[in-house]
């Protein structure tokens, strides 16, 4: 637990603490600072106080010894027997917390005949592969996948648990975390640990983007977040490296399921999926039109790329969900991003920073986009974009 309180001896009553408060929670009374209810316990008055008047404690056994070995678990998603990209970049993160701990890595697998993919996790980097084989088990399905693993958590005790943040990891994870009374931090951009409590420390944007929130779960284990697919630096193989299968123990009764799946349609995209493109041509509200949206649709079918957009363009209707770029469409890490017609608010760059080269088209020169920009045009789209296809098409003619 936390307790803040006024030192009333060192308090001078300078009111400076009272705009350092984001909730408003302190006031003056007969000249000294009192602390109200609206307190979230945040600390940001404690450092702001020249006077060493608020001081912030902690009681001792709040803080939870987790267990010396449980390890850093990851869940290895699979589909039709293959594995989610993101597993590959968990097992990258996951390796780097669990050298740093001293304990191993290990992957979390459930499906059906999916024993050929445990020697991929272990050249990524894993150490043990926890194994779920069964018919029952071969699309993921929220009630056994959650039974299952909550049984392996309880009897080995992870001290971290990451998933990737798709839609199968959306479902499962919170889950997971209310049946084992734990915390779950959300589409987390950078995850380390915090000295010797072993804690992890989450990072995450919050306040709409603006701010960045490291969250710490202190009291309770295992201490479970999410990461997005192409957030995180993907492991390197090493086919020699060597791992232990350890099959996870089941029962008919973990196995029953008020679901039942009926058909699995993949989504019939005709364009390349924007987070698996090395190009991609992204157009915001200075389009002013979706017909507009086939200027870049040209210019990305010339570089062989993909279409993404600014959630403005999005919620305009003129361009589908799924190519929406940013903090609540999809992160992605082109070579190449061309940002056309598009502002550069921070939930847009939240998505696209770190794009190798970006090329930033817009007619507002003092446009945020042109910080980030490796290379800025400003000017009218309407002339740059038929300029720049007309080029490309000469180049290649
Ligand atoms: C919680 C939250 C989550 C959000 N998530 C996302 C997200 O995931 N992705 C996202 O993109 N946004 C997101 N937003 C919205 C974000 O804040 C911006 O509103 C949005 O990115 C703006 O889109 P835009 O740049 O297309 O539009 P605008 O900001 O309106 O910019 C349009 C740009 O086009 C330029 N322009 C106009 N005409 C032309 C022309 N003819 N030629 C060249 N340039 C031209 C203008 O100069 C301007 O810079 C989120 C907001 C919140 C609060």
């Amino acid at each position: 637990m936390k307790y803040i309180r006024i030192i009333e001896e060192n308090c001078s009553g300078c009111e400076e603490c009272l705009s350092s408060c984001p909730f408003g929670a302190i006031t003056i009374e007969d000249g000294i600072a009192r602390i109200g209810d609206a307190c979230n316990l945040c600390g940001a008055c404690v450092d702001h106080c020249a006077f060493g008047a608020i001081e912030m404690e902690q009681s001792e056994e709040a803080i939870v010894s987790p267990p010396a070995q449980g390890g850093v678990w990851i869940f290895a998603e699979q589909r039709s027997g293959q594995l989610s990209g993101v597993v590959y970049e968990l097992l990258g993160e996951g390796r780097k917390l669990a050298d740093e701990l001293d304990t191993p890595l290990c992957a979390v697998l459930l499906g059906h005949e999916v024993g050929k993919l445990t020697g991929d996790l272990i050249a990524h980097g894993a150490d043990i592969v926890y194994l779920a084989d069964h018919p029952e088990l071969k699309d993921f399905r929220d009630e056994p996948y959650t039974a299952i693993i909550a049984q392996g958590v309880e009897e080995f005790e992870p001290e971290i648990f990451l998933f990737g943040a798709t839609s199968t990891g959306r479902s499962l994870a919170p889950r997971l975390a209310g049946r084992l009374r734990t915390g779950l931090t959300a589409d987390c951009t950078e995850l380390s640990i915090a000295g010797e409590a072993r804690l992890l420390e989450q990072t995450r944007p919050a306040w709409g983007g603006n701010i960045m929130a490291t969250i710490l779960c202190r009291r309770h284990r295992p201490q479970m977040a999410s990461v997005r697919p192409k957030v995180m630096k993907r492991a390197i193989a090493d086919t020699k490296r060597q791992g232990r299968i350890v099959e996870l123990s089941l029962n008919a009764h973990q196995l029953t399921s008020r679901t039942r799946l009926l058909d699995y349609i993949p989504e019939l995209i005709h364009s390349i999926n924007i987070e698996e493109a090395d190009i991609i041509v992204s157009g915001g509200r200075g389009l002013g039109d979706s017909k507009n949206f086939s200027l870049l649709e040209e210019l990305a079918s010339m570089l062989n790329g993909a279409v993404g957009a600014s959630r403005a363009a999005v919620d305009s209707g003129w361009i589908p969900y799924r190519h929406q770029v940013g903090q609540t469409g999809k992160t992605v890490a082109p070579k190449l991003y061309i940002a056309v017609g598009i502002s550069g608010a921070i939930q847009h760059l939240a998505g696209m920073q770190s794009a190798d080269v970006i090329v930033a088209i817009n007619k507002n020169a003092d446009a945020p986009i042109f910080q980030v920009a490796t290379y800025g045009i400003v000017g009218d789209l309407f002339e740059v974009i038929p300029a720049l296809t007309a080029a490309l098409k000469k180049e290649v003619s």
